[in-house]
């Protein structure tokens, strides 16, 4: 017997809406913002050097400049990149529109790579057929956590002297074949968004190990300014400072920094938990057919920001929409990562009309489940309930 569907009429699995993502905030990141509020710094203080250092050193590299969110992070780095008009640099559609933005931000041009129909990351057999004379740097995206295979970029990268930036705003945490997301592109993103894996409010960082790129994102995020003397050209007395490129006020504020020192102590806990629960779906749904999961086993540990199931349109009575509406119905949020980034009006008014067949027939089919570490077992077996409900509806056999 099949169970009438909230979306017609029946009861719904969960009275209240379980959301798709949520930050986790306790009292001891209540206290840690307090301590900083009643500090002597609410910006450009001690806790940004602090929560750097200590970002850099999780993620094994020499610096880390944080910024106001990931996005401005992003700009950062494609201006320590040099990218300028015209440039060229390859993406991937199947992200956040933000990865693709930071290009235009500086007037360069981001063109957009196919994806790998199975992870959803960037393919790199697609990567070398774009690159042209004009291409200056290649933005890989983690998508969901899963780090991109960024030996095989690197090997394309190297071939043709071209920059990686790694946006990595999924990926806190996660490793491939043993090191730490963040060590091995020219410059990665993370984004501490509230969605993602800690949280500073808004807030992003960029990762280096180089010292050119280090010493420019100091200066974008803070005016195009310096006033270290021996970076300045003239010196005119003790007060003197240089603009010397134009920037921007991007900088990250002490309050922010407080909170994701404190929310540090805890992402380990959070991303051993994302993988429990990722294990609580992956044993709920072996034997629904319909639904193609995300692969577990791969060169890498993901972080697993999102869980992203496919349907298996063919064998199912109702596109995505339906089932979609169906699930929201019954209370559960789901959402869709990502429309592809070309297909955004803007980018439409401006002629991009990249040739991706697997971003197409990968963004007909997925739906993004609800992931977060405060989520209980209880809430994954009402979404388990919930895909179960609503994938037996609307099945063919
Ligand atoms: C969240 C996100 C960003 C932007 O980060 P913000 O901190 O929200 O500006 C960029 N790229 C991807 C893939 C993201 O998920």
């Amino acid at each position: 017997m099949t169970e009438q569907l909230a979306l017609y009429g029946g009861k719904p699995v969960r009275d209240s809406l379980l959301p798709y993502g949520k930050q986790w905030i306790s009292e001891d990141d209540i206290k840690a913002v307090s301590e900083i509020l009643r500090g002597d710094f609410l910006t450009t203080g001690p806790a940004i050097e602090q929560f750097e250092r200590e970002v850099a050193d999780s993620a094994g590299t020499s610096y880390a400049v944080a910024f106001a969110n990931g996005t401005a992070a992003l700009h950062g780095a494609v201006f320590a990149a040099g990218i300028g008009e015209d440039d060229e640099v390859i993406t991937t559609p199947m992200t956040f529109a933000a990865s693709a933005n930071c290009v235009l931000y500086q007037k360069g041009r981001p063109v957009f790579a196919d994806i790998d129909p199975i992870t959803g990351n960037i393919d790199p057999t697609t990567i070398e057929d774009l690159i042209t004379p004009k291409t200056r740097a290649i933005i890989p995206v983690d998508y969901t956590g899963r780090p991109v295979a960024l030996d095989r970029i690197r090997l394309l990268a190297e071939k043709y002297g071209l920059i990686i930036i790694e946006d990595a705003a999924h990926a806190f945490g996660a490793s491939y074949n043993g090191i730490p997301v963040g060590s091995s592109a020219d410059m990665t993103m993370f984004s501490f968004h509230p969605v993602k894996h800690i949280t500073t409010g808004e807030g992003g960082i960029i990762v280096t190990n180089s010292d050119e790129y280090y010493e420019k994102l100091l200066m974008f995020r803070s005016h195009g300014i310096t006033k270290n003397p021996s970076k300045c050209r003239g010196s005119e007395g003790p007060w003197y400072h240089e603009m010397q490129c134009l920037g921007y006020n991007y900088r990250m504020t002490d309050i922010q920094a407080g909170l994701g020192i404190s929310q540090l102590k805890k992402s380990a806990a959070f991303l051993s938990r994302r993988r429990q629960l990722v294990n609580l779906y992956l044993e709920g749904f072996a034997s629904l057919e319909g639904l193609v999961l995300p692969p577990k086993d791969f060169e890498g540990e993901s972080s697993w920001h999102l869980f992203v199931i496919r349907l298996e349109l063919e064998r199912l009575k109702a596109g995505r929409r339906e089932i979609f509406e169906a699930l929201q119905a019954e209370n559960i949020g789901v959402n869709v990562h990502y429309i592809p980034v070309y297909h955004h009006p803007y980018y439409r008014s401006q002629d991009f009309r990249p040739d991706c067949p697997q971003t197409e027939r990968f963004y007909e089919r997925i739906v993004t489940l609800p992931l977060y570490p405060a989520m209980r077992d209880e809430d994954v077996q009402d979404v388990i309930m919930a895909v179960n409900k609503v994938c037996n509806y609307f099945s063919k056999c």
